[in-house]
C-alpha cells in the first residue's frame, strides 16, 4: 500500500473534515483502495475496510499506535502502545465470504451502509436491527435468546476483523476488558495531526520566504525541516 502524499493528505483532510464517521470512513478507504469501485465500498465487509484503513494507517504513519482508553470499572486512564502489524495479522488470509449460515439462518457480514441505517438507535435495537438487515431470509423477531446468540457468534467468525479490540488490565483496580479500536478514527487522528502541521508550515514558511502552498509542499519532508528550523519554528 502506498502512503499518502502531503498534497493526498491534505485533500483528503479537507474533503473528511465535515463528514460522518461512517461517510468518513468510506472516504478513507476510497483512498486506501483506489482498485476498488468507490459504490462498493459501503457494502463491503466491515473487516475488509478495516483492514484496508490499517494498512493505509501504517504506510503513513508507521506501525506504532500509542493510545488510551478509560477504565470501564474505576475510570483509571490506561495508556497503551500497540505494534499495528500485530493486528494486520490476524486478518485472515482469504476474502470474507459471501455469507454463513447458523440456527438455521443465512447470513452476510455488515458494512458501513448496515451501521449507517443504525447508527441513530439505541444499542439494542440497533444490535436487532443490524442483525435483520444481515439475515438473508427471515425475521429477527421470529428468534429466540440462543438462535440470536448464534446468529451473533456466526457473523464474528465470518468477519472477525469488523470488530478490532485489545485486551487490557487496569492498574489500578485490576479489571480485565476489552478496548475497541476503530480504525477509521486512527487513520483520521494522523491524517487531522497531520494536516495542522502542514498549513502550519506552510503559513510560517509564506510568511518567511513569499512561496506559495504549492511550492512549500513540493519541498521534501527534510527540506521544509530545515528551512521552518531557520525560519524559528518547528515542523
Ligand atoms: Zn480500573
Amino acid at each position: 500500500m502506498r502512503a499518502l502524499d502531503d498534497t493526498a493528505l491534505l485533500s483528503l483532510w479537507e474533503r473528511g473534515a465535515a463528514r460522518h464517521a461512517l461517510d468518513r470512513a468510506a472516504l478513507l478507504a476510497a483512498a486506501a483502495r483506489p482498485d476498488w469501485p468507490p459504490e462498493s465500498i459501503a457494502d463491503r465487509p466491515l473487516g475488509a475496510v478495516g483492514d484496508a484503513l490499517l494498512r493505509l494507517r501504517v504506510a503513513s504513519f508507521g506501525t506504532r499506535l500509542d493510545g488510551h482508553a478509560d477504565c470501564r470499572h474505576c475510570g483509571e486512564r490506561l495508556g497503551f502502545t500497540l505494534d499495528l502489524r500485530d493486528l494486520l495479522a490476524e486478518a485472515p488470509a482469504e476474502p470474507v465470504p459471501g455469507e454463513t449460515t447458523a440456527a438455521g439462518l443465512r447470513l452476510r457480514a455488515p458494512s458501513l451502509r448496515d451501521l449507517a441505517a443504525v447508527a441513530a438507535l439505541q444499542a439494542e435495537e440497533a444490535a436487532r436491527r443490524l442483525l435483520a438487515r444481515c439475515m438473508l431470509a427471515g425475521t429477527p423477531d421470529a428468534l429466540d435468546d440462543a438462535a440470536r446468540l448464534a446468529a451473533e457468534q456466526a457473523l464474528e467468525a465470518l468477519d472477525p476483523q469488523a470488530d478490532l479490540a485489545l485486551a487490557l488490565r487496569c492498574a489500578a483496580c485490576g479489571t480485565e476488558d476489552l478496548a475497541q479500536l476503530d480504525a477509521a478514527a486512527l487513520l483520521w487522528d494522523e491524517i487531522e495531526a497531520r494536516a495542522r502541521a502542514l498549513l502550519r508550515a506552510v503559513h510560517q514558511l509564506a510568511q518567511a520566504y513569499g512561496w506559495s502552498e504549492p511550492q512549500v509542499l513540493a519541498l521534501s519532508p527534510l527540506r521544509r525541516a530545515h528551512y521552518l528550523a531557520l525560519t524559528g519554528g518547528a515542523a
